[in-house]
């Protein structure tokens, strides 16, 4: 970015923190922060820096804004960031004691708002020097599979990072959910309910009760040893909360507690057939592990948090605190399970990671980073409001980070050769890293061919001086013609500026996220990558390298 661009950013970004008033001395700081070599010519510098300062002043407020989150909204997260640095104190922790959990049903692919409810729990646990448990919720044996959960330990340990000081599979622990649910019945807090699906909703929705209540509590755990002994057949009965048939609150009215399923589980084979529903192993087993703080999303629900208090009260255990937050609304994309896996069999996206989609395995591959996760937690924090995270923000922090860790290189798409001639044979040198020069550089020998890419071919005026990025200056007449080598004249009087590749060069794909693919080469130093780099393909966009295919390589784009 060259330093005027620059310097009309922290420009636009303090006017947009002072109600759109900029201040000169403000700037100035932040410009030699990013540049102290500017501290030589004070002079020029405040002299621009007040010329900028000028013309920003003189927008509205809102143009400011705009023009910010257009060009520089990095710079909008960082304003927001200073306010919110740490996460808010949670009530009743004490330090050393606090004990959270990520609670994965590994039924489907997670996506960012899960990582977000995670990192949320275990950025809490760290804060208190607490516990962060990782609790499989794997008791539907339908839909829970070995590939989902191991696909969930990676996202989680691997790409998140996140260390749980526990992982449990909460099926590995049915003795002790059978057990809570025979003192459950035994206290008379739950019968065993053979009512047909239909007539239990039916008699739910009006608020009455069905025969199976009356029972006695000896007959009902006599029913429920059968039922966990395999004497019925699958959903021939139900075990049920006794709650209460009147409340206004529905998930009140004698919700099922555990059903039987004889399909088989992934862990546990046939060796159980009543399995616990959401609700009730939810309760259980936040219990069990002795969890002291729960953070979730509003959308959990008042009406589910009674019926929960309620099932933990029946079996003796205190309440977790509840701190609940915002919903995370990942804006134009589709995040739930059940959508994306019809997508899937329908052939319109190809899979969980198919780079339209926003679930983990899917922005790994493109390239966000585990350290935006981090960000977008101190960003969207707790707001009790609830956050539209949009791609615009996921992909601004991205590539502040990207920025300053990614190799350049040069692509060309839909490449042309031209032929500049008079140009000299030279040996040149660019740096991978614009501003960390130690990563060493590219060696080119360059002479007269080239490549360049053919929307760019389009755009040069004959009168005009044009430039092949860090190599030569040209003119286009009827030919391309050599002009000379020092980027300064270009300064002067430069008027289009692209990238190039040599005769030596690789052929590059670039997959898209609407699965379009742009196609064209790249230099041949590109060859040295492994397969998960992140790269810049100058005036193109970021990328990473999914696939060296025996004559070609593969990348994602990541953003812009
Ligand atoms: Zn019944």
């Amino acid at each position: 970015m060259s330093i005027d661009r620059e310097i009309r950013n922290f420009a636009l970004e303090n006017a947009v923190r002072f109600n759109g008033r900029a201040n000169v001395g403000a700037v100035i700081g932040k410009i030699i922060g990013a540049h102290p070599e500017l501290k030589k010519d004070m002079k020029s510098l405040s002299q621009k820096v007040s010329e900028a300062i000028n013309k920003v002043n003189s927008l509205p407020l809102k143009k400011q804004k705009e023009e910010l989150e257009k060009n520089a909204p990095e710079l909008l997260i960082k304003d927001k960031k200073a306010k919110q640095k740490e996460l808010p104190e949670l009530k009743d922790a004490v330090m050393g004691k606090v004990v959270t959990r990520l609670p994965p049903e590994p039924s489907k692919y997670n996506h960012i708002g899960h990582a977000l409810s995670f990192l949320i729990n275990y950025l809490y646990a760290k804060k208190y020097k607490g516990k962060c448990l990782l609790k499989f919720e794997d008791t539907n044996p339908e839909k829970c599979t070995k590939e989902y959960a191991e696909a969930m330990e990676d996202d989680i340990m691997n790409y998140l990072g996140i260390k749980p000081d526990k992982i449990v599979y909460i099926s590995d622990d049915m003795g002790h959910m059978y057990q809570k649910a025979e003192e459950m019945i035994i206290k008379g807090k739950a019968y065993v309910c053979f009512c047909k699906r239909e007539k239990m909703q039916d008699l739910r929705h009006k608020g009455k009760a069905c025969k199976c209540r009356n029972n006695t509590v000896m007959k009902n755990n006599e029913f429920w040893h059968n039922m966990i002994n395999k004497k019925y057949k699958d959903g021939e009965c139900t075990l049920r909360l006794k709650g209460d048939m009147k409340s206004n609150n529905h998930a009140m009215r004698d919700p099922v507690l555990f059903r039987i399923s004889y399909a088989l589980h992934f862990r546990h084979k046939n060796k159980y057939c009543a399995w616990p529903l959401y609700d009730f192993e939810n309760a259980v087993e936040d219990c069990n592990y002795k969890v002291t703080h729960v953070l979730r999303s509003i959308e959990f629900g008042k009406m589910r948090e009674e019926l929960q208090n309620f099932i933990k009260n029946a079996i003796g255990c205190k309440p977790q605190i509840v701190k609940e937050y915002g919903r995370y609304n990942i804006r134009g994309a589709v995040t739930q399970g059940r959508v994306i896996r019809k997508l899937i069999e329908e052939g319109k996206v190809s899979g969980w990671d198919d780079p339209s989609l926003v679930t983990l395995k899917a922005l790994k591959r493109r390239g966000i980073v585990k350290e935006t996760y981090y960000k977008l937690v101190e960003e969207v924090g707790l707001s009790p409001a609830g956050s539209n995270i949009d791609w615009t923000i996921i992909s601004a922090i991205n590539r502040s980070i990207l920025d300053k860790k990614a190799e350049r290189f040069f692509f060309v798409e839909n490449p042309v050769k031209i032929k500049i001639q008079g140009a000299p044979k030279q040996r040149i040198s660019i740096n991978l890293h614009p501003e960390d020069t130690a990563r060493g550089s590219r060696e080119f020998v360059t002479h007269e061919d080239f490549f360049i890419s053919s929307e760019d071919l389009d755009g040069f005026e004959e009168s005009k001086l044009n430039r092949l990025m860090d190599c030569m200056n040209f003119v286009k007449k009827d030919k391309f013609i050599f002009d000379s080598l020092e980027y300064n004249k270009f300064k002067k009087h430069g008027h289009k500026i692209v990238q190039w590749v040599i005769d030596e060069h690789v052929k590059v794909k670039v997959r898209m996220p609407d699965n379009t693919y742009k196609v064209g080469i790249g230099e041949k130093a590109l060859h040295k990558l492994d397969e998960g780099a992140i790269v810049q393909f100058t005036r193109f966009g970021f990328c990473k390298l999914d696939q060296k295919h025996k004559d070609e390589l593969e990348f994602w784009f990541t953003h812009k």
